[in-house]
């Protein structure tokens, strides 16, 4: 293709993206199957009016579910360039409704029992400080839980001891917060496949640099630590590089992995939504040899049998992943390589995004049938039982006195980037917007098999219901005591 044209049809990927946005209107030319698609940072910026959106969205969804008070809650984890709720826009998990709460990692605190999670989030939208806390009935997780000096395990704990049900679940991405673990179950697989049916690179894992010696042969592609969107991957020419870079993994107290380098004709990408099957080409245009790096064309193909039945087994490997990605380098020869799988932060390409992020929001209503049922009849939302921990008591708490807390936080400007350890002050806000925005209400249906802890679930609340009275006197109580000493 002409260099003129490449330009027309790139994909320009930053380090770290996830996300990237399909084009408006698809080319309809020779090259109709190669899309343009803009970079991350471009798209940030043109879609600041979408994330002013989202923002004012977001508040009327909350208005909505206070006006119906029937609803289930999702929580989905990802950042603004995707506005989930409007994939959820009149589904429904029998007569309820789902609301959607969306927030990073970086901008919830999760705690738990053994009654479930409690989410308290601080958001920024469009310079608006949004303060909630709510109970998720489903997580959603589009976003990587760990990357470059990022790990949100902690979070994942909550999640799992509050027994929250989740696309992909909970123990799969557990899985999923190292690549030498997953590539270790991917080795396992290709010995009861064998070589010629699932090829899987050659790889070399070293838990320090202490045995990095040399490698067989150069070039190889060294990859440091856990993380996404090509950072830590080096290309090494030869011994002298790769001692330099054993000097610098000496100092990055984590582990490396090191694969022959492939001269590669391009990569390809297959994706796994639900039952909905994908592959993409993706070539790169800008020289870098990572092709989710700088810009690269990218063409949807159509599936051969062999990647679909590659990416069935790696997701049966892991006990069902509903989302995953298998990402395949072809060389120069043809021979092709498995080098990863990804789970369901996996990211998006195309112009087919839209369709792909229909076919999640399908896939989670699913799976939310199966596995939330509302309370019949539906749940008085002033019986909510209090948060957990002492950040739920004190949003309690402020919610008896100010049910309109959140308006007054949401005039303040975003001073700082919002951590996910958000303090007392802001919980506070939190749990006050939680009651006045009424939270949800469900118990878990059981699954086949049966979990106990749905059961508990559901007797749990019921108790939980009937003392709520209680609960709700205690708190004022306890409340006119601190009041009564300020
Ligand atoms: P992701 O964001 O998908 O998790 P990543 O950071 O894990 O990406 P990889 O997918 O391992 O990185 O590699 C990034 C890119 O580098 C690949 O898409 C591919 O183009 C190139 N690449 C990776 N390993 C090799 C290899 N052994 N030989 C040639 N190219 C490679």
């Amino acid at each position: 293709m002409a260099a003129a044209n490449s330009a027309e049809l790139s994909l320009n990927l930053k380090p770290g993206s996830k996300t990237t946005s399909a084009p408006s209107s698809p080319a309809k030319s020779r090259e109709s199957l190669l899309q343009r698609v803009q970079s991350l940072t471009g798209q940030a910026r043109d879609q600041g009016a979408s994330i002013l959106g989202a923002a004012v969205s977001s508040a009327s969804r909350v208005t909505s579910s206070v006006s119906s008070g029937r609803h289930l809650t999702l929580m989905v984890i990802d950042d603004q360039n995707t506005d989930w709720s409007k994939y959820y826009r009149g589904k429904k998990i029998g007569d309820y409704d789902i609301r959607v709460e969306q927030a990073e990692f970086k901008e919830i605190n999760v705690t738990a029992n053994s009654d479930g999670a409690n989410v308290s989030m601080v958001v920024y939208r469009g310079g608006t400080r949004v303060g909630r806390s709510f109970r998720p009935d489903f997580l959603l997780v589009r976003q990587n839980l760990k990357d470059a000096g990022e790990n949100y395990k902690k979070l994942l704990l909550a999640f799992k001891f509050g027994d929250v049900p989740s696309i992909n679940n909970i123990n799969a991405i557990y899985n999923f917060q190292d690549k030498p673990w997953v590539f270790g179950h991917m080795v396992q697989l290709q010995r009861i496949l064998g070589k010629d049916s699932f090829p899987l690179i050659d790889q070399t894992f070293y838990p320090d640099h202490r045995e990095m010696i040399t490698a067989p042969r150069f070039p190889v592609v060294l990859k440091i630590g856990h993380a996404h969107g090509g950072l830590g991957k080096v290309k090494v020419d030869n011994q002298n590089d790769f001692q330099d870079i054993a000097s610098v993994v000496a100092v990055s107290k984590t582990y490396c992995t090191v694969e022959p380098y492939i001269d590669s004709k391009y990569d390809i990408h297959v994706q796994k939504i639900g039952n909905n099957y994908k592959a993409f080409m993706r070539k790169s245009i800008s020289g870098c040899w990572k092709t989710n790096t700088g810009s690269a064309m990218l063409e949807q193909i159509t599936m051969p049998d062999r990647y679909k039945s590659w990416i069935d087994r790696v997701s049966d490997f892991f006990g069902g992943l509903e989302i995953c990605a298998l990402e395949v380098v072809v060389g120069k020869d043809g021979r092709e390589y498995i080098i990863e799988v990804n789970d369901s932060a996996l990211t998006l390409l195309g112009d087919s995004q839209e369709e792909d992020r229909r076919h999640i929001a399908d896939l989670v209503v699913a799976k939310m049938n199966a596995s939330c049922r509302p309370r019949s009849p539906p749940f008085d939302e002033a019986a909510q039982p209090p948060p957990v921990g002492p950040r739920g008591i004190l949003g309690s708490l402020t919610s008896l006195t100010s049910t309109h807390s959140n308006e007054s936080t949401t005039t303040q400007p975003p001073e700082h980037p919002p951590l996910s350890g958000v303090g007392r002050r802001d919980s506070q806000v939190s749990q006050s917007s939680t009651i006045s925005s009424g939270p949800p209400s469900s118990v878990r249906l059981p699954e086949p098999p049966p979990r106990p802890g749905f059961q508990r679930q559901g007797s749990q609340s019921q108790a939980v219901s009937e003392d709520s009275e209680d609960t709700m006197k205690n708190l004022r109580k306890t409340f006119a005591g601190i009041f009564g000493d300020m």
